[in-house]
């Protein structure tokens, strides 16, 4: 049996499962978090339960011998000769990645090459690629890109209509992100409807605390609501999704607005949180229940922004056999999944009340039999898919 141990490295965050793709479930979760922030802290779930420890934590080296000195001392035990890879999540691939890859020095350079399109995740991903190779060095070490899923998309769906030059010579294209995601739920779906993935069309709704929505005809992706970056699309907890780029110039102009000031408003200030006052959509549907008037808007323009990718992906898969809903918001809240769909029953898309009432921890058809589009919930598991497609690396 293969184990993977996959991490996901954020600025001052590490976070790790320890997997195999074969079996069901990880042996050990954990979170390191505040690397480099004085007051860090280590929460780790093995065999034993969870257990936490606050301690300094001064960069991603001294948070990876954390991570490996809390295995040792809490399990499971985590031996490098055991371990098949080291499955890295890198959010920006851009146009050099089509796939995983076995990270060597020439990689870890690339990865830096493209840190202008992800100037606060790149750079976090190589810190933890760093610590990591450094602790495990005879292991291999895979990077699984965030992009690369939506890599098949045509020019007529990546290319914004901008001077070319100026898009050659900047890297400005849609390259989507969520890919992992997105892969394996699209995957799943046809592996729970007992369908060859090759058959199938599907959109994909992953609604989290991030957003996006993906259209993929037989597996390969064909578009994607996220742009250059992961801002465009749908509305998300804090940010904006597609906006008209003329209002970033017009704050600019008439408010003083700068760059710093431009990237806080769009990314941090706005989506659920600027319209409803509250990023979590359970608060949400509180405030609303409440007679909010802003909170019933928000959640109104979150499903409107649904609904219209919906349709153009409708429109660009030509027959669309699947819609399926995941993430935070996708896997838990039948509002949203009702509400984003509502009005669609013209093109055979319907929600069905009792189907789609509750939580849904495991693949679950929400549409009537006999529906000419299912729709459908499907947990997402981004670690797993990380793990499955380091094992295919060492193996090819
Ligand atoms: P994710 O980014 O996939 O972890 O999703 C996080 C988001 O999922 C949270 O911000 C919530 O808005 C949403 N969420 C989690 N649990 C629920 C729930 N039971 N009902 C509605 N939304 C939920």
């Amino acid at each position: 049996m293969s184990l993977v141990l996959v991490l996901n490295s954020g600025s001052s965050s590490i976070k790790y499962q320890l997997l195999s793709p074969e079996a069901d479930g990880p042996q050990a979760t954990g979170l390191v978090e505040r690397i480099g922030q004085g007051s860090g802290r280590i929460r780790h779930e093995g065999p034993g339960g969870p257990v936490v420890q606050e301690l300094d934590i001064a960069d991603h080296e001294a948070g990876m011998r954390l991570v490996l000195d809390t295995f040792a001392e809490h399990g499971p035990q985590l031996d490098a000769s055991t371990l098949t890879a080291v499955g890295h999540r890198v959010v920006q691939g851009g146009d050099l990645f089509t796939g995983p890859v076995r990270i060597d020095d020439d990689v870890v350079a690339q990865i830096d090459e493209l840190s202008p399109l992800a100037p606060l995740h790149n750079p976090a991903n190589l810190s933890g690629i760093h610590a990591a190779r450094t602790a495990f060095p005879d292991v291999p070490h895979v990077a699984v890109f965030d992009t690369s899923f939506h890599q098949t998309m045509p020019p007529a769906a990546y290319t914004y209509a901008l001077d070319r030059q100026v898009a050659a010579e900047h890297r400005i294209r849609r390259y989507g992100a969520h890919g992992t995601s997105h892969r394996y739920v699209s995957r799943a779906v046809a592996e729970f409807l007992g369908r060859d993935v090759a058959e199938l069309n599907t959109i994909v709704l992953h609604l989290g605390n991030g957003a996006s929505a993906s259209a993929v005809r037989g597996g390969e992706c064909i578009d994607t609501s996220m742009g250059m970056t992961p801002l465009a699309g749908l509305v998300m907890g804090t940010r904006t999704g597609d906006i008209d780029p003329a209002v970033l110039l017009h704050l600019a102009r008439t408010a003083g607005y700068d760059t710093q000031a431009l990237d806080d408003l769009l990314n941090r200030r706005s989506g659920m949180l600027g319209l409803a006052g509250h990023t979590d959509m359970r608060d949400v549907h509180a405030a609303v229940e409440a007679g909010d008037e802003d909170a019933r808007t928000a959640l109104d323009v979150y499903h409107h922004r649904i609904r219209g990718y919906v349709g153009q992906y409708m429109a660009h898969l030509g027959r669309v056999d699947a819609i399926v809903f995941t993430a935070g918001i996708g896997e838990n809240d039948e509002v949203v999944r009702a509400g984003a769909l509502a009005g669609l029953e013209h093109y055979g898309i319907v929600v069905d009340p009792e189907r789609n009432a509750g939580r849904k921890k495991a693949p679950t058809v929400i549409s009537p039999d006999g529906a000419a589009v299912t729709v459908l919930v499907v947990p997402t598991n981004e670690e797993l898919e990380i793990a499955r497609q380091a094992v295919e690396v060492v193996a090819a």
